[in-house]
């Protein structure tokens, strides 16, 4: 199979091949001819398969080969109809998008820009004064330009939600709302989501008329070619233990998931100190730190970006080798979606989880979410003490803050902790019984590594030459003051 049997134009076939991609993908081999045809779709496909240029390349042929029904001039006096509206949840993905927009139409002649928040209002509303063919745009950005009459979508012929699922989540429905009663009646619609909830599929029988489904993996499973695994850890030991396995493992380009942004924060500057380069991305960033953070991995100018679900989104690396969930997500479609960020087109990938205690009922819901079990492990000198009880998650994310800071204020925090957790179900009614006060699960004689960042002066030059620690017979051990032993970590 190849793009020109497809039915694509020799400047599009061109592009492709100028960018290197020889074979299309199940996705785009499916969804090129159907969006070609005309009609509306529903694509079941996770970022990753390729989905982008399934919808962008038969898009830009419909244009170059099809005039405007609006005519060659739009209204309001912009130069050009808007004939193409894209939507995707986050400004990362527009942005990607609309790059992906531009290189592929490098030989056709569409203009294309992006609309999101967190940049000039302004230059925005300047060049769609000019005219552009085809809008990508976040729900809220396009709807503050639509309401300053900036923008007339009246003349859209072809409308993309992607990440359709993604926009639910984030509560966009009533804007995505707005935005379709903008729209002239007549129009393709493509929806474009990675899980199908009731919710999609309402919002599917409302917008698409007719429409062609194609599923290029299973509904709701993750991509076969990804590895995945989970490592069983003490609920405070997963940082020692994702320095040591970056460190040992010389991992670069490295993706981290956590649940908050001040988690995203907290293990970017705890990496940082153990040695590893490593940048938070999340939404209370600005765009252009953003940015910048993404453009500095992509280059391998940082070994490490931590995320958190929202800003990672979309996030296009070729071939990004590794994701780790630092925490394990507490909405289990978010487990799929963070896992598509490697195994991208055909690439082998792994998705390597880090859970303790707390997070069996969120392990649970997601096996049954992808439909099979993951398999453990645990790394020696990483074991989780048996004696470690389970708490709410939420609250254990307050309580953890008392008990950060150097090892003395620690260990009293321990000593003074009071018991954490209810023993009711928490947020999501998993059973949470028996929480203990913390720091009774130590002293069992496990080997704690600790300050590994201590070790420091390591260099960066023969690999990472990260600092690492490991509970190991390499290492000396020394009595803490609660009974626990810990085992001060070695530069190697
Ligand atoms: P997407 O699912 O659209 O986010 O694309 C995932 C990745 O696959 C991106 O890095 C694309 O550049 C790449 N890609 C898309 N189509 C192909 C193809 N036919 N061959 C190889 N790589 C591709």
């Amino acid at each position: 199979m190849s793009f020109q049997s497809l039915g694509l134009s020799d400047a599009l076939v061109r592009a492709v091949a100028e960018h290197g991609y020889t074979t299309p993908t199940p996705i785009q081999t499916q969804a090129i001819p159907a969006v070609l045809a005309g009609g509306d779709l529903l694509a079941g496909a996770q970022t990753g398969t390729g989905k982008t240029a399934g919808f962008v390349l038969p898009m830009l042929q419909r244009l170059s080969t099809e005039p405007s029904p609006h005519g060659a001039r739009g209204q309001r006096g912009a130069r050009r109809p808007v004939r193409v509206l894209v939507v995707t949840p986050t400004r990362e993905l527009a942005a990607q998008v609309e790059a992906s927009i531009r290189t592929y139409g490098k030989h056709l002649k569409h203009s294309s820009m992006t609309l999101f928040g967190g940049v000039g209002f302004g230059p925005q509303a300047a060049q769609l004064k000019r005219g552009v063919d085809i809008i990508v745009a976040t729900p809220g950005r396009l709807l503050d330009h639509a309401g300053e009459r900036n923008v007339d979508l009246s003349t859209v012929e072809i409308l993309v939600l992607d990440e359709a699922d993604r926009m639910l989540d984030m509560g966009f429905l009533p804007d995505i709302r707005r935005v379709l009663a903008l729209l002239p009646a007549k129009r393709q619609n493509l929806l474009f989501s990675a899980t199908f909830s009731d919710e999609i599929k309402a919002l599917a029988e409302r917008l698409l008329d007719r429409p062609r489904t194609i599923e290029v993996a299973p509904r709701n499973s993750t991509v076969e070619l990804i590895s995945q695994k989970v490592i069983s850890v003490g609920r405070d030991r997963k940082r020692e233990l994702l320095s040591w396995m970056i460190g040992t493992h010389r991992w670069n380009q490295v993706l981290v998931f956590t649940r908050t942004k001040h988690g995203a924060d907290k293990l970017a500057q705890a990496l940082e100190r153990d040695g590893i380069r490593a940048q938070a991305i999340h939404g209370n960033k600005s765009q252009g730190a953003r940015t910048r953070a993404l453009a500095d991995f992509k280059k391998g100018g940082v070994d490490v970006l931590v995320a958190t679900d929202i800003a990672a989104r979309g996030i296009d690396i070729a071939e990004l080798p590794r994701v780790v969930n630092y925490d394990l997500p507490n909405v289990p479609e978010d487990y799929v979606h963070r896992i598509g960020r490697t195994g991208r087109a055909g690439a082998d990938g792994e998705a390597i989880s880090l859970v303790c205690v707390d997070e069996h009922g969120f392990l649970r819901d997601i096996e049954r979410l992808i439909r099979r079990a993951i398999p453990r492990e645990t790394i020696a000198g990483f074991e989780p003490d048996p004696a470690e009880r389970a708490q709410p998650v939420f609250k254990q994310q307050r309580g953890q803050r008392a008990v950060s800071g150097p090892p003395s204020s620690r260990a009293r925090a321990r000593q003074t902790a009071a018991p954490r957790g209810s023993g009711h179900a928490d947020a999501r009614g998993h059973d949470r019984r028996h929480a203990q006060p913390h720091g009774v699960s130590r002293g069992h004689g496990q080997p704690q590594a600790h300050g590994a960042h201590r070790a420091g002066g390591q260099g960066r030059g023969a690999g990472h030459g990260h600092a690492f620690a490991r509970g190991g017979g390499t290492h000396a051990t020394t009595s803490a003051p609660h009974g626990s032993r810990r085992t001060h970590a070695k530069p190697r």
